[in-house]
């Protein structure tokens, strides 16, 4: 029997092999015959994050999932700067994406299932007719088309993209002085960075990293991704709870189009961040950890040993998920008795002493949970 492949589709197999060549032999050429300076270099990093924020704030967090809002002026930019990315329009990047969510890893449904193996998930997946048959349905995207810059920019893709991939590049060219140097670095350089970046999430990010939330799906955290995907490294927290804003939920993972979403907030152009409750993040975490050991022990579940460890580390899963909900309900409440200006009152202060109480069994709880869990994993 054989199985005919979907047709080629040429204009990106175009694109993408003519700007890597590019990228890979006539830039370094271009470099040491003629040279770059600091302001292409500077130039070229600003490009790039144009490009990189638009797609990660702008056309994943803001449209695909819906994360925050944002006023007219960012969602112009972000239409502009995702025209510049060349990854397609807003509405169909979105509709793509959500299905990869909905139906991650099928290999039949999820448009870039990474169970298709890495070069399919980065970019094979885009080099043939693989999905032609809902290319244009929208229908999971009702919702962005009466979004009027997300409609306009959809209408208006192509010549968009073809203004701003030479536009920017030549008109930083005529005010620099070096037009071919700018079509290059600015041009095609920035454009295979800001690609195979994101083409990283799509493939790497389901293959190499943590899965500290959740094994349901391939998704990976992986700090190194973040750095280069400003943020969106942090892909196994996303996968479970994509209606956050944040991908990287510490302070200290980095992740910009976090920053920037809520830096925006700060003057009013982005409003109705939305966060996953602590509650269940806790819980993730900790549910995760559980069938790891769980795992790990059922390997030899005939010992009696074993079977005694098992008992034991249900027990303390049992406690620690127990300690969280009552912490977790008296902050809630505290917070609503703050909001009332109701603290000062005497039953109240009862109240607050319960609360440092359960914070403190909860905290003792978490640590004796990583105890016993640090000997197995
Ligand atoms: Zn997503
Ligand atoms: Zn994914």
């Amino acid at each position: 029997m054989t199985t005919t492949k979907p047709p080629v589709l040429w204009l990106n197999v175009t694109i993408f092999t003519l700007t890597f060549l590019i990228a890979v032999i006539a830039t370094p050429l271009y470099a040491y015959f003629v040279g770059f300076d600091g302001a292409q270099w500077l130039m070229l990093l600003f490009a790039f994050s144009f490009c990189g924020l638009s797609i990660t704030a702008g056309y994943h967090r803001l449209w695909s999932h819906k994360t925050y809002e944002a006023n007219s002026v960012v969602r112009f930019i972000y239409a502009i700067g995702g025209a510049f990315a060349l990854q397609n329009s807003i509405l169909h990047w979105s509709s793509d994406h959500r299905i990869h969510h909905r139906y991650v890893d099928n290999n039949d449904k999820d448009p870039y299932s990474a169970k298709r193996g890495f070069f399919y998930s980065h970019i094979g997946w885009m080099l043939r007719e693989y999905q032609a048959s809902r290319y244009s349905d929208y229908s999971n995207c009702r919702d962005l088309q009466k979004d009027k810059i997300v409609m306009w920019q959809h209408k208006n893709y192509v010549t968009l993209a073809i203004l701003t991939n030479f536009g920017f590049p030549l008109l930083f060219g005529v005010l620099h002085g070096d037009i071919w140097g700018a079509l290059l670095l600015i041009g095609v350089v920035r454009l295979v960075l800001s690609h195979h970046t994101t083409f990283f999430i799509n493939s790497l990010a389901h293959i190499w990293g943590s899965q500290p939330y959740t094994d349901k799906n391939t998704a990976r955290d992986n700090g190194v991704l973040a750095l280069l995907t400003f943020g969106e490294g942090y892909h196994n927290f996303h996968h479970i709870f994509e209606n956050d804003y944040r991908n990287g939920i510490r302070w200290w993972q980095f992740d910009p189009t976090k920053w920037l979403i809520k830096s925006l907030s700060w003057i009013g152009v982005t409003k109705n961040l939305r966060i996953s409750p602590e509650d269940r993040i806790e819980k993730a975490k900790v549910r995760m950890l559980h069938r790891r050991v769980q795992q790990r022990l059922m390997v030899n579940e005939a010992s009696l040993s074993n079977q005694l460890k098992l008992a034991r580390l249900d027990e303390e899963y049992e406690l620690l998920l127990q300690k969280i909900a009552d912490y977790y309900e008296a902050k809630k409440r505290l917070i609503e008795l703050k909001k009332q200006n109701l603290l000062k009152h005497y039953e109240s202060f009862e109240f607050l002493q319960q609360y440092n109480e359960m914070k403190r069994m909860l905290e003792e709880q978490r640590q004796s949970w990583q105890r016993l869990t640090a000997q197995y994993v």
